[in-house]
């Protein structure tokens, strides 16, 4: 495995952790084989001894781009593979013979690499697609035919759903249910040979129409469905059920913990029935996997499902899939989240067995985490007034600029210094001047001393205003020989102190200052239409300036601007003459106003 971090004994545990770390101790599947590829019950007893001491898998439909809740899973799944000595398969679930589309395809592949996991493991790549079982369903559907538990029903589907049954009522036997071994082998086949229309007939599961648990009154395995398939072409014109398919895709690459959400928990009695039929038959390796079912993850202000998300791209409410506004992990990327906060963000939710929703200030506060001992700093003014020191020329010289330095992160010293030019204009935060200050501002008033950061303090003369009243331009003298870092600097006390940028080196930027996507915290909820809880103030765009040093940003880099939080150059807009920031996150948590 390609371990995006170190194994950490340390690691909370959880009570999926105990489940494998009892199968380890239990040696539950020590004796299985590997054939080196998915593979029947002989097929792989042929292998050697599995290398892989458990097995997961990451089993996303190819029909969207991943969100944060997919993280979560990736993160789970190929997380308890690295740590266990384990492998963690990335497939496919391609059953649906909906297109496929590649580029949806390629997204997940990017993204689970982007997140710092590789189903590479053993030499072999473990990279599969439901799809190739195909076969093995089929030859697997006329064994339960064969051994009495399974037969061909042809009830229309409204007949099928009345004898159902519901939670109060037990179901019906289908009239087919009675039908001979042979009369369903043959009807079966005919299922196969497109003898039948779509919808005439489905095989069904012989399990217990009066069962509690309605997922075992008698499930359907097959439909008929003439569609063209991304795989198989028109091989097939029967396809199976997710139910059915999904544990045998499992049992032949020897998953041992096959981990889904939640509301997977009713079919896992149906799970096992199926696997405990064929490995009767002597068709999948024994022991075969298991299932447990884990809480998604449910995130206020964002959505976390596909369908809508697409929606979203769809109807153009967001500027597509990567949108930094956009809980998917391109979009996330893109916004300046980095592989380790997300980690980090799936680490401390952790898993457990109870919904809940977790607060988005969780998420920004790994981010902030993680980069605070790794962003470098930088000035930036994202509300940009002109400041003048009317002093300046008499005391510094007329057009002197006076050089200031700064260290790149205050923690590492060893990761050297900025530079940047005060002079006699300078850009400052509009906020930082009032004429009349409220109390407890300590920043630019008339008469008030502050230290501009890393250079001289000074103190505020006033300010002019246009006709509307509104501030054009702050003026301010220099107190002499108050240079911060200069001996006898402090001598002259200031309670505030305010970032700057030099008017003569500073850096035109757009900054785009992003915020919720919804304004609800849990959008959609009781019935509402999420569209409707679109913020319409989830994106501002400012042209701001910034510190000549930002001028070699590289698209992607991340930075710590001084007061305003933690910003990333974007990665699709940013170079070539154009300097763009995207706000990932405040210094502070901001979510729970
Ligand atoms: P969506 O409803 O958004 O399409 P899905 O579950 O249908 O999600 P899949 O592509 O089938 O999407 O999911 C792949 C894996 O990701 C599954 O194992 C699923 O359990 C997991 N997963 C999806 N959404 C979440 C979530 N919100 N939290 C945790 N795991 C999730
Ligand atoms: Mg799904």
């Amino acid at each position: 495995m390609n371990a995006p971090a170190e194994k950490d004994a340390a690691k909370p545990s959880n009570f999926l952790r105990q489940i494998i770390e009892r199968d380890l101790e239990q040696g539950t599947y020590a004796q299985r084989h590997w054939a080196g590829h998915p593979a029947d019950a002989s097929d792989h007893l042929k292998g050697q001894a599995d290398p892989a001491k458990i097995r997961t898998r990451f089993p996303p439909e190819p029909n969207g781009y991943l969100h944060v809740g997919h993280a979560k899973s990736i993160c789970l799944n190929f997380g308890l593979a690295r740590d266990y000595n384990g492998v963690c398969h990335m497939r496919f679930d391609d059953t649906n013979p909906e297109k496929e589309e590649q580029e949806y395809v390629d997204g997940i592949l990017d993204a689970v690499k982007w997140l710092g996991f590789s189903w590479d493991a053993n030499g072999t790549s473990h990279y599969y697609h439901a799809s190739d079982y195909f076969d093995f369903m089929y030859r697997a559907a006329e064994y339960l035919i064969e051994a009495g538990h399974a037969y061909v029903d042809e009830q229309t589907p409204e007949q099928m759903r009345a004898n159902r049954g519901d939670f109060s009522r037990p179901g019906t036997d289908s009239p087919y249910r009675s039908r001979s071994i042979e009369e369903n082998l043959s009807r079966f086949r005919e299922m196969r040979d497109g003898k039948l229309a779509d919808g005439a007939a489905v095989l069904r599961a012989k399990i217990d129409m009066a069962s509690p648990n309605i997922n075992l009154r008698d499930p359907a395995l097959y439909r008929i469905k003439r569609a063209e398939h991304h795989n198989t072409g028109d091989k097939w014109c029967i396809y199976p059920m997710y139910t059915y398919a999904h544990p045998i895709e499992d049992a032949l690459e020897n998953i041992t913990h096959s981990i889904c959400t939640l509301e997977f928990e009713d079919q896992r009695p149906f799970y096992d029935w199926l696997l405990d039929r064929l490995a009767e038959g002597g068709l999948i390796n024994q022991p075969h996997p298991r299932q447990y079912e884990f809480a998604r993850l449910n995130l206020t202000y964002v959505l976390t499902s596909k369908r809508k998300l697409k929606q979203l791209v769809d109807e153009k409410h967001v500027s597509g899939w990567d949108d930094p506004r956009m809980p998917t992990i391109v979009g996330l990327r893109r916004r300046g989240y980095t592989p380790e906060a997300l980690q980090l963000f799936a680490e401390r939710i952790g898993v457990s067995k109870a919904d809940s929703w977790i607060d988005y200030s969780v998420l920004e506060q790994a981010l902030r985490d993680d980069l605070d001992p790794k962003a470098a700093r930088a000035m930036a003014v994202l509300d940009p007034v002109k400041l003048v020191i009317t002093n300046w020329d008499e005391i510094m010289g007329a057009g002197f600029l006076d050089a200031c330095s700064a260290p790149v992160h205050p923690h590492a010293p060893e990761r050297g210094r900025r530079e940047f030019m005060c002079g006699k204009e300078l850009w400052i935060e509009r906020s930082d001047y009032e004429e009349t200050p409220p109390k407890g501002f300590f920043r630019l008033f008339p008469g008030n001393k502050v230290r501009l950061k890393y250079g001289h303090v000074i103190e505020c003369i006033g300010a002019t205003k246009d006709a509307n009243g509104n501030v054009t331009e702050v003026q301010a003298k220099l107190v002499p020989d108050t240079k911060s870092g200069t001996p006898g600097a402090d001598a002259v006390k200031v309670k505030g102190n305010i970032s700057w940028v030099g008017v003569a080196d500073g850096v035109k930027a757009e900054v785009r200052l992003y915020d919720r996507l919804f304004s609800a915290a849990q959008p959609g909820a009781g019935d509402k239409d999420f569209l409707e809880e679109i913020n319409p103030d989830s994106l501002k765009v400012v042209t701001a300036y910034v510190e000549p040093s930002l001028k070699s940003a590289k698209g992607d880099e991340k930075f710590q601007f001084e007061r305003h939080g933690y910003f990333v150059a974007d990665r699709k807009d940013h170079g070539e003459g154009k300097t763009v920031f995207n706000r990932v996150a405040g210094m502070k948590d901001s979510w729970g106003k």
